[in-house]
């Protein structure tokens, strides 16, 4: 069978929360300022209630509120796909699934947690978010969430996306979102940047000290974050969730699970649901950044900010620095200098291997996918196929019948210029 899908009664109705299910217990986020353990109250000049809960919660399963399923259903349950022609032009024993996110209206996984955080903000009454993006996936995903529950929606953009890549501005402002390139004169944080070097290009940084600043400055406007944090990985589980019901329905088990990294949101909503099948069973779950950008592989464990101004409280994780400004590859949802705590964690235990790869193997193994299976994967996916590819050809090389599994996590139509450098010779690895 080609694809696997669930009826729209089969969603799960319940978000899988991994934190007390980890092998040790999760080091706290601290105080920016106190360095003392983060409270509850510390959070809500910028987050509802309910996601604070969610963020220290060790509730097991969490109930997916029937209004978050009624937006769900516009595109989900996602089909599971098996990519029978890959495997093929592969010669490869291996059968590789992937389970299709680009079917959202954005485009990408992250409408999952954009849908749930504008729905608990609104239930408790705030009237606007505040958030970043880079090349604009989450700002996209973001108001277009925000729209369906009646929410204004401030985008602040990475000033050389804003002028390099508008289509994604466009997309957010068809969906009513208000986008401002950073940094900006709206905030202090923009201000001071400015005085300094007026023509800063701006930075994923840069642009979330702006977003916390307005939300943290104005009545009933919150902050909205689209990777790292615990709640953006619980709800981004209804992927996995998904998944494992489905590979259940024609009797199958992954071997190994692939995903890739930025923040670890989409990876981690596929492969935490399979965890504790994996340490029984061996399943191999491998954790794909970018060479450019190689937190998971080379950073080091320790407290860092999120932010570049250190607004946000220290988290423990692997980090390149809250300076870091990583090179401009084409994957701009990967260029994040630090990574989910709990991801980390898995990491330090051995039970997520992470792996490198460079730019333009990805953009090989992406056009590769795009020429056998169609779809066009968005350059941060290719990270993802390119391992699968390896995988594959290594099952081959030692003959074994394998099962891969991993997140197609967008579609890159709106990614054709990094298409267009790759066809023509202008991509770079440094
Ligand atoms: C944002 C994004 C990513 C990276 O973010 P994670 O939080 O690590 O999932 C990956 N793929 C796509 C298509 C994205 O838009």
């Amino acid at each position: 069978m080609r694809k696997i899908l669930l009826d729209e009664n089969e969603m799960p109705k319940y978000w899988y929360n991994i934190l007390p299910d980890l092998p040790e217990p999760l080091p706290p986020p601290l105080h920016p300022v106190t360095k003392e353990p983060v409270k509850p109250e510390d959070l809500e000049p910028i987050f509802p209630k309910a996601l604070i809960k969610q963020e220290m919660s060790n509730e097991r399963w969490i109930k997916i509120p029937e209004e978050v399923r009624d937006v769900y259903a516009l595109w989900r349950p996602t089909p599971l796909i098996r990519a029978v022609r890959l495997e093929k032009a592969l010669k490869t024993p291996a059968r590789i699934y992937f389970k299709y996110e680009g079917a959202s209206p954005p485009g990408s996984h992250k409408p999952n947690t954009a849908v749930a955080q504008a729905y608990y903000n609104a239930k408790e009454g705030i009237e606007r978010l505040t958030t970043e993006t880079g090349a604009g996936q989450w700002g996209s995903a973001l108001c277009f969430a925000t729209k369906l529950f009646d929410l204004k929606c401030t985008v602040y953009m990475v000033k050389v996306s804003y002028y390099q890549k508008p289509y994604r501005r466009v997309l957010m402002e068809t969906w009513g979102g208000e986008v401002i390139p950073s940094p900006s004169d709206r905030t202090e944080v923009g201000r001071k940047i400015l005085e300094k070097d007026p023509d800063n290009p701006g930075s994923l940084g840069i642009a979330i000290s702006e977003a916390i600043e307005d939300a943290v400055k104005h009545e009933n406007t919150n902050y909205s974050l689209g990777s790292v944090l615990n709640h953006v990985l619980l709800h981004q589980t209804i992927i996995g969730l998904e998944a494992k019901k489905q590979l259940e329905s024609i009797g199958e088990k992954p071997d190994v699970i692939v995903g890739c990294v930025g923040g670890g949101s989409n990876f981690a909503g596929l492969c935490y649901p399979f965890i504790k099948d994996a340490q029984k069973d061996g399943i191999k779950i491998i954790a794909v950044e970018p060479k450019a950008c190689p937190t998971l592989t080379e950073g080091a464990y320790k407290y860092d900010y999120g932010d570049t101004a250190g607004l946000t409280p220290l988290l423990k994780m692997f980090t390149l620095g809250h300076d870091f400004i990583p090179p401009p590859i084409h994957a701009g949802g990967l260029r994040y200098h630090g990574d989910a705590p709990t991801l980390c964690l898995l990491v330090k235990h051995g039970i997520i291997e992470p792996r490198a790869v460079r730019q333009i193997p990805t953009f090989e193994a992406g056009v590769m996918f795009a020429r056998t299976e169609g779809i066009v994967p968005a350059p941060e996916t290719n990270h993802a196929i390119r391992v699968v590819i390896d995988e594959a050809i290594k099952a081959r090389e030692e003959g074994e019948e394998k099962v891969i599994l991993f997140n197609f996590s967008g579609h890159g139509l709106l990614d054709l210029k990094a298409y267009d450098d790759f066809l023509y010779g202008r991509l770079q690895d440094t």
